[in-house]
């Protein structure tokens, strides 16, 4: 929701879910942890009545865990913590699930995967994200490929998914995809005009490449 017209957020919502978007993607930014603000737990609860459609919380903010409940009882089903942000993020982890969530870790392009190495059996969804987090419309980073394949490989059988998050669109969807992504976050390459069901089908259709080319 980072590209959506953020003075019509509940319109907003209710358009991408009828566009097709599985996930309701929403980035929570605190001035600290990045250098930029968005919004809080009470925009979470106003924007809960306008879709059934999962709330995937993206906590782009330190310390979290002060405020993992609050995102919880706002209605997020799933909640991303950065593996910095903590500072303890096993306990992090255990806080997010203990509210019945889906616990993700988010690794920026400069944090190593070996961050998910002792924490792997409590995590629900790994984002790795392919820019800096703080801002939308950013370029995606190829080196982040490798780490993704190398998530990939660590998580083996484990029900976990890959989520990618940090410009994604037609051009780059395959590519994740193929490294074994199975989980595309869409700022403005969704919200770049007003045909959100023809920009999410494209990125879906190109998505989809790249799981053959895999
Ligand atoms: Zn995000």
């Amino acid at each position: 929701m980072l590209s959506a017209d953020f003075a019509r957020l509940g319109e907003e919502v209710r358009a991408v879910d009828k566009a097709g978007a599985d996930w309701i993607h929403i980035d929570v930014m605190d001035g600290h942890f990045v250098p930029n603000i968005t919004i809080g737990p009470d925009v979470v609860k106003a924007l809960r009545p306008h879709t059934e459609k999962p709330f995937d919380v993206h906590l782009m903010i330190a310390p979290c865990d002060p405020y993992i409940e609050a995102f919880a009882k706002a209605g997020a089903d799933q909640i991303t913590v950065h593996a910095e942000a903590g500072p303890h993020l096993d306990r992090s982890l255990q806080l997010i699930r203990s509210f019945g969530k889906h616990a993700g870790v988010s690794l920026t392009p400069s944090t190593p995967e070996s961050a998910l190495e002792y924490v792997i059996d409590k995590v629900d969804h790994v984002l790795v994200m392919t820019v800096n987090p703080g801002f939308g419309g950013q370029t995606f980073i190829p080196a982040q490929l490798d780490k993704i394949r190398a998530i990939k490989k660590m998580i083996g059988s484990r029900p976990i998914h890959i989520e990618v998050d940090g410009g994604i669109h037609v051009e780059t969807a395959p590519l994740v995809v193929e490294a074994g992504a199975n989980a595309l976050v869409s700022g403005s390459g969704v919200f770049s005009d007003d045909r959100y069901a023809e920009n999410i089908k494209a990125i879906r259709d190109a998505a989809m490449r790249g799981r053959v080319a895999a």
